[in-house]
């Protein structure tokens, strides 16, 4: 396994690096107590001519404070001649025979906390904030503490911009504010995190394994060095192929060492500097291994 062939004070520098980007990226997940987002469901119907037009979309979200409730009305824009509900004198057009009314206020000019409580004081049942001017049909979670006992949901610019001409036109626009569905921006964000660090750590490796230098170190030099020196003493010793009446023959003197195995003709034998001999066969891959001769030890490098 590559991961093994790493030396141990690379390995040290690799897993340095790898925790001090796991810190990085921990430092910069959001704060994981960071809060769920919910859509906002918007029924929305309005009358042309004779028709009743009815449009639903999860186009808005509820904002950080609101309570998570189903709500509904007629809406409503602010007198005078912004739209924003900064002004704590602002007053609503609010039709007479309306039982219940959301407020529709443009983002901007103060807080969200201060718009809601001057919609919330004029008796409004919820509150729509629509998103500044440019931000198309953007929306984020408002943070409006101090207004939790009324819905307030922030809805894009375009359709905010939408509901206010057919308002000014003298249109009467209902909606039905109903809770959508829960998002955890900061769970994706750490899942994200996640396959990133685990693509990076896999990347990491792989680059490093298929770079990393590939000049042997100095004890790989030696060792190879000794291999080919082991190989070419062998390739220097005595060989003898064994025939009727050798001495080597005699099963009760000799027999190979390595594969206890009686010597017979047409054997090859390697005989060692110490004249102890053996199965060319048997006793190569044994000298590879040890560099010593079976019996006596004695190093075939050093005579
Ligand atoms: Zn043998
Ligand atoms: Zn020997």
């Amino acid at each position: 396994m590559s991961l093994l062939r790493i030396t141990p004070s690379i390995h040290s520098s690799v897993s340095s690096r790898l925790w001090r980007l796991s810190v990085f990226l921990l430092l910069s997940l959001p704060d994981s107590k960071g809060k769920a987002i919910w859509t906002a469901h918007l029924n929305i119907t309005f009358q042309v001519g004779n028709q009743s037009i009815s449009e639903l979309g999860e186009s808005g979200v509820f904002g950080n404070h609101s309570p998570l409730e189903r709500v509904s009305g007629v809406v409503v824009l602010p007198e005078g001649w912004n739209q924003n509900a900064c002004n704590p004198m602002t007053n609503f057009s609010r039709p007479e025979r309306a039982d219940s009314w959301l407020a529709l206020i443009e983002g901007g000019g103060c807080t969200f906390t201060h718009k809601i409580n001057v919609a919330a004081e004029k008796g409004a049942n919820g509150v729509i904030i629509y998103n500044y001017p440019g931000t198309g049909n953007r929306v984020f979670p408002m943070s409006h503490q101090g207004t939790e006992n009324i819905v307030a949901v922030m809805i894009g610019n375009l359709k905010g911009m939408e509901l206010l001409h057919l308002i000014q036109k003298g249109v009467c626009v209902t909606i039905i504010i109903e809770v959508g569905r829960m998002h955890m921006p900061w769970l994706s964000h750490y899942v994200i995190s996640l396959f990133t660090f685990a693509a990076a750590t896999v990347a990491y490796l792989f680059l490093y394994c298929a770079w990393r230098p590939r000049v042997p170190n100095s004890s790989t030099r030696r060792r190879r060095q000794i291999k080919a020196d082991v190989k070419k003493a062998i390739g220097q010793l005595q060989l003898q192929v064994l025939k009727e009446g050798d001495k080597e023959l005699d099963p009760d003197e000799n027999s190979c060492v390595v594969c206890f195995d009686i010597y017979k003709p047409q054997d090859v034998v390697c005989i060692l500097a110490c004249k102890h001999f053996f199965h060319k066969a048997c006793v190569d891959p044994w000298l590879l291994a040890h560099r010593t001769c079976p019996i006596c030890k004695c190093h075939i490098l050093k005579t």
